[in-house]
């Protein structure tokens, strides 16, 4: 029976997260986390951590964080937005931004926190149909951008880890000029050099990228997440982020995360590895017969021949192995894998070897 209140109720259907199960002989490759955990100078940084500040609120513009940060990027501080992970300043974008009465645009195949926000901010959008070959139709994007109330981008886009190239990242800010772009780029420290939407957002000024410390930083425990744009964008975010919750940013994370920024040398290091995996695994995966997209990310998207993705999703969970499959149309006979360690990543390949010849 429905109560009377129920007809007031936000109702939403949440996003689902990939599995996190507790047991840690679990080859864990559903989730795009980073395999090496964080250096031996975070481990110290951790430690000597000051203990007293738990019990005071923390620095609600996490200021040690954004310098940073803005050193980092050479860019001046007031570019520079942090959260919650990119899932909080994604969330926070949508709600800042996307405010017309015109529907939002994004691909059909994408992140899909996009369409969950999207209704529960009860913001219109529509989705733009990737071409046959998994990458981004520009042409489409560019058609409907000037008629839009805003654009999402996942550069590289997931969950096919595809990168879409500079030039049309461009044309599609160019076409939107009405409207905010958001280029999300959760995966772009694993992309060539260059594939940045960074360095556009002094030439265009309705330009917002957005970056995560969860994957290539190895910290998706500790949530942090931030965007870069011009001044007054970030002021716009901030005036919202405020009215919202001021202390987003927790002590230990704006602590651990300054700290990881200025460990470069540790965090090349890891890029370079999973790289290699990424390289080496994908050549297996071909030889066994998959079709593998080209990817700029530490994930594959991968089809087996014989159209087995959800059988070997099933197998391989039995043989603790954790893959991600998405049982929805265009992509049911795709698996998305994590690049692990390599040790983790030849039995990955012996069970599939295994698997096929059985
Ligand atoms: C993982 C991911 C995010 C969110 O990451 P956080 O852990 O919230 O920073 C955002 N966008 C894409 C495309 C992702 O894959």
């Amino acid at each position: 029976m429905a109560y009377s209140w129920e007809k007031n109720v936000r109702t939403v259907d949440p996003y689902t997260p990939g599995e996190q199960p507790s047991d840690k002989n679990i080859i864990k490759l559903n989730t795009n986390e980073n395999p090496y955990g964080p250096s031996e100078v975070i481990k110290s940084v951790i430690a000597s951590m000051d203990d007293d500040y738990l019990r005071r609120y923390p620095d609600f513009a996490a200021t040690d964080l954004v310098n940073e940060l803005a050193a980092f990027h050479n860019v001046s501080k007031d570019k520079v937005f942090v959260g919650v992970g990119s899932d909080d300043v994604l969330a926070m974008c949508f709600m800042t931004f996307f405010n017309s009465d015109k529907p939002i645009i994004f691909p059909d195949i994408t992140y899909s926190f996009y369409p969950v926000w999207a209704e529960m901010l009860r913001i219109p959008y529509e989705t733009i149909p990737l071409k046959e070959d998994f990458t981004i139709d520009t042409d489409e994007f560019v058609k409907k951008g000037s008629v839009s109330g805003g654009v999402v981008i996942a550069n590289p886009n997931a969950p096919t880890s595809i990168l879409l190239g500079k030039k049309s990242i461009i044309d599609i800010v160019e076409s939107a000029k009405d409207s905010v772009v958001i280029v999300d780029e959760a995966y772009v420290d694993f992309a060539e050099v260059g594939a940045s939407a960074l360095d556009l957002i002094d030439t265009y000024d309705n330009l917002i990228v957005v970056r995560t410390f969860s994957k290539s930083r190895s910290l998706a425990g500790l949530r942090v997440g931030y965007a870069i744009s011009n001044p007054k964008m970030i002021k716009y975010l901030n005036d919202v982020k405020y009215s919202y919750n001021s202390y987003t940013m927790n002590y230990p994370s704006i602590v651990i995360g300054s700290a990881v920024i200025k460990d470069n040398d540790y965090f090349e290091n890891v890029i370079a590895k999973v790289k290699n995996t990424r390289e080496w695994f994908s050549d297996e995966l071909k030889n066994l017969g998959f079709a593998v997209l080209p990817s700029s990310t530490n994930f594959l998207f991968a089809s087996p021949q014989d159209g087995s993705a959800k059988e070997i999703f099933e197998a391989a969970k039995k043989e603790g192995i954790l893959f991600r499959y998405f049982n929805q149309p265009r992509i049911n006979d795709y698996l998305r894998i994590t690049i692990g360690v390599d040790d983790d990543m030849k039995k990955v390949i012996s069970f599939l070897r295994d698997f096929l010849t059985k």
